[in-house]
């Protein structure tokens, strides 16, 4: 089996539509979402009916709880908290539902997938530090663990007691490790590259891939300004920041 697992793709059209075109090219069986579908972006209806239409688990966001009310919104910046009160009046009541749907957590194949983090799922925690993610070993089993969140595409290793953290690139897995790999995001990138990012896991030949797709980030821009949201929303998605 195959997966793609993409994250975080806050309402962002045209990067969504670029990544499923470069998965559908690699060729997965199935596409897994750790949530995040809506916030920042012009399109969040657009993006959960792709979404529900084409990925077989699909967990709950931050942002997809804030924008039904699921999650306050007295912590998010104020451009996140603009963009949830417009996500709220545009977004259709099946859609809605839809997102009140979403469980926090699921494991397919002997992989754990959680939006922000393994321990507390509900507190939208940030996995940045290897001593961030000791911790979170402790709460799920099996040996990998995808998450979203940061936007950051990263892995952290644990072997034995120590925890290192690695930048995305290819790996095998091995036995005597395990893992916590940070998918990056798809809609927003925030490490410094404007390119959608997302992985994939083979479980045959227990292999991770990170991929990253470049997209029409103007047009997205474009869309974001005429919908009236901030305009840095808009701006850093030309730069990844
Ligand atoms: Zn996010």
């Amino acid at each position: 089996m195959k997966y793609a697992i993409i994250s975080d793709i806050h309402s962002n059209l045209e990067a969504l539509q670029a990544v499923l075109k470069k998965v559908d090219s690699i060729g997965v069986d199935q596409i897994l979402c750790p949530g995040d579908i809506v916030g920042y972006g012009a399109n969040p209806n657009e993006c959960i009916d792709i979404i529900r239409d084409r990925a077989s688990v699909i967990l709950c966001g931050n942002h997809d709880h804030a924008a039904v009310g699921s999650t306050k919104i007295e912590f998010f910046n104020p451009h996140a908290k603009e963009a949830i009160l417009w996500t709220q009046e545009v977004l259709r009541p099946d859609c809605a539902e839809f997102l009140k749907s979403l469980p926090y957590t699921a494991s397919v194949d002997g992989a754990f997938f959680v939006h922000s983090s393994p321990c507390e799922p509900e507190k939208w925690n940030y996995i940045l530090q290897p001593a961030d993610a000791l911790n979170e070993f402790k709460c799920f089993e099996g040996d990998i663990c995808f998450v979203g969140h940061s936007h950051f595409a990263l892995v952290f290793v644990k072997e034995g007691d120590s925890c290192e953290r690695a930048l995305p690139s290819s790996f095998q897995l091995k036995k005597d490790r395990r893992y916590i790999v940070n998918v990056g995001s798809v809609g927003q990138p925030r490490d410094h590259s404007p390119a959608a990012s997302f992985a994939t896991l083979e479980i045959s030949k227990e292999i991770v891939q990170f991929h990253r797709v470049d997209y029409d980030c103007h047009l997205a821009c474009e869309k974001i300004l005429k919908a009236g949201l901030p305009s840095f929303l808009a701006e850093r998605l030309l730069v990844g920041e």
